[in-house]
């Protein structure tokens, strides 16, 4: 899975990357899918040495056009892990509060703490998406978020968090598709956004401003992944290989007890 890691400093293309792109699994749909059911399981032990080690955290940034599937990836990916260790963070447009502060406040406050795994539903990087797209703040003021970014994501890394940051990539032909399939079923009707259409509009613009986070700040300690995600089962199962793989790396143990529990009688 390693070919969708963006190294740091390359300029991306976007229409290099193909989302319909199935090329590192070898098997069909139905495979795909136990293969990501084992993985689950995996995870799910995972996460629990993460919780009991209290030591680490993890944070896994996801980041889509609408209908890019963010909320399947959430449900499939972490299908099994206990909540108790498990945490969402949506942002959704900035509250007042919110606003009255730099655009990293509300980012911080929300990231993982020891032993915790916590996937950000869209992230820092808006504020260099949809308020670039959308002139929200001057050109000065977004370009300077890059590098801010970027140390910000390292002070995480050294404090030891683990950072992992996937775009899921789909075509426009596909969102269309997708938005349809919302407009003719009632019971999808709930998602289904007329703004979303205004900013699949600007479709072009966004592909942009995702080419220039991809190339600025994928990062030895924050790397990017660029998913293809037209296929539900391969992007789910991409981001799970990705993300187990990479807690494997890391030793993580079950703390071991204070005390000399071979001593221990339970009357
Ligand atoms: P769903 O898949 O359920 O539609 P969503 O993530 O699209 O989930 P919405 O409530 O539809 O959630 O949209 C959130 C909106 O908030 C998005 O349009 C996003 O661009 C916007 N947003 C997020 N962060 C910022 C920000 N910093 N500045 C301006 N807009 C933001
Ligand atoms: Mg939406």
């Amino acid at each position: 899975m390693d070919k969708y890691r963006i190294r740091p400093h390359t300029k991306i293309n976007l229409n290099e990357f193909d989302p319909n792109d199935i090329s590192e699994f070898k098997g069909d749909k139905e495979d795909g899918n136990k293969h990501t059911a084992k993985l689950n399981a995996e995870l799910e032990v995972l996460q629990e040495k993460l919780y009991a080690e209290h030591k680490r955290k993890v944070l896994i940034v996801l980041q889509a056009m609408d209908t890019g599937g963010k909320d399947g990836v959430i449900r499939n990916v972490f299908d099994g892990v206990n909540p108790q260790g498990v945490r969402v963070a949506s942002f959704k447009v900035p509250s007042a509060l919110e606003l009255d502060h730099d655009y990293l406040w509300r980012i911080h406050s929300l990231s993982p703490g020891k032993g915790e795994i916590v996937i950000f539903n869209r992230s820092h990087y808006e504020d260099v998406l949809v308020v670039r797209v959308h002139n929200i703040v001057p050109e000065d003021t977004w370009k300077k978020r890059f590098d801010h970014i970027n140390d910000f994501e390292r002070l995480l890394s050294d404090e030891g968090t683990i950072v992992l940051k996937f775009f899921l990539h789909i075509s426009k032909d596909e969102q269309k598709e997708r938005l349809q399939a919302r407009l003719d079923d009632p019971e999808k009707h709930w998602k289904f956004s007329v703004g979303d259409l205004k900013e699949r509009a600007l479709w072009d613009d966004y592909m942009q401003a995702y080419e220039d986070v991809l190339s600025k700040t994928s990062t030895e300690w924050a790397p990017w992944y660029v998913v293809p995600a037209n296929k539900k089962w391969y992007r789910d199962l991409v981001i799970s290989t990705v993300l187990v793989t990479m807690l494997k790396k890391f030793d993580i143990k079950y703390p071991e007890n204070k005390d000399d529990l071979s001593k221990v009688v339970i009357e």
